[in-house]
């Protein structure tokens, strides 16, 4: 009887630590595959608009040196790309902060020219590629 009693506690001991290992296996799949899942960014585009319609939509995936003649409400915004990223290098606007705003190359970080209605900002799809 008591021979049975133990091994019946055994069984229970070796049945709670089965489930403790497979919910640490568990743990360790999950958090192995959120680690190996990087966003991988596709391509980038620049999109200039104005008066919230789009008139240039760019490549910037291509890293070629380009410029961009747009017509503002106040005159020509002069748009420059280079190295994948995109800014404003001349603007008929009086405080120039359009062009201050630098280049952007990343998503949500817009260059905006309120005097000449100019928007430009990147758009961009990113894709979740697992890399083993
Ligand atoms: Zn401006």
């Amino acid at each position: 009887m008591k021979a049975s009693f133990f091994s019946n506690l055994d069984k229970k001991k070796l049945r709670n630590d089965l489930i403790l290992i497979t919910s640490l296996l568990a743990v360790i799949a999950i958090s192995l595959t959120i680690l190996l899942t990087r966003p991988k960014p596709n391509k980038l585009y620049a999109k200039i608009t104005v008066n919230n319609s789009l008139v240039e939509s760019i490549d910037l995936s291509d890293q070629s040196e380009r410029h961009y003649y747009i017509n503002g409400t106040h005159g020509v915004v002069h748009c420059h790309t280079q190295n994948g990223s995109i800014g404003i290098i001349e603007s008929t606007c009086p405080h120039k902060d359009c062009i201050n705003m630098g280049y952007i190359s990343t998503v949500g970080r817009p260059i905006i020219c309120a005097y000449n209605a100019v928007l430009i900002y990147i758009e961009g799809v990113a894709s979740y590629d697992i890399e083993i």
